[in-house]
């Protein structure tokens, strides 16, 4: 995991922010995820998904999308520690994310790619390779299937990504 969170390492002075620098330990039953409203230069909300041991992130200016078939734009950021998943707090002036950090919702997630009947299952990190992750949301605020689908891009720029809310009829437990 180490090497996984260099980037967001590189980034931060671990004396002048309270940030954690790592940790956190896998959820073995069931994957976390969050969502910090994070009130830096530009308001967002990063979405973090736990997947192998980091939480995958994408910073999503609107926040999750609300109505079925809704889709926002969703930047994906550095992977960060676990222990991420409890910080609340105010990153001082300067540093790398200035500005308050809220925690706007949290809970466990499914991986829907792995519940497809008559389907192979296929791992989260492997959704997140083919960049078409499906996932069931579940947590204070968020209940339902949400996907996060990397969008083609021309080859010089970075790829983007959609937080898209799915409609309760794209299979599985909620349907009628
Ligand atoms: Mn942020």
């Amino acid at each position: 995991m180490a090497e996984k969170l260099s980037e967001y390492r590189r980034k931060r002075d671990f004396q002048r922010t309270t940030e954690p620098s790592d940790g956190g330990r896998p959820n073995a039953a069931q994957p976390i995820y969050v969502i910090q409203r994070h009130d830096a230069s530009t308001l967002h909300y990063d979405v973090r998904l736990e997947i192998d041991g980091v939480l995958v992130s994408w910073a999503v200016p609107k926040g999750p999308p609300e109505q079925p078939g809704q889709r926002h734009l969703a930047v994906p950021t550095e992977d960060h520690p676990l222990s991420y998943a409890d910080f609340a707090g105010r990153i001082p002036k300067g540093e790398y994310g200035a500005g308050t950090v809220e925690i706007w919702d949290r809970g466990t997630y499914r991986n829907l790619r792995a519940e497809i009947e008559g389907e192979e299952p296929v791992s989260m990190a492997d959704t997140l390779a083919e960049g078409k992750i499906e996932v069931y949301l579940q947590g204070q605020k968020l209940d339902g299937r949400y996907a996060f689908i990397r969008m083609a891009n021309s080859d010089d720029d970075e790829p983007q990504w959609l937080m898209l809310k799915m409609k309760d009829d794209d299979g599985g437990r909620d349907t009628g």
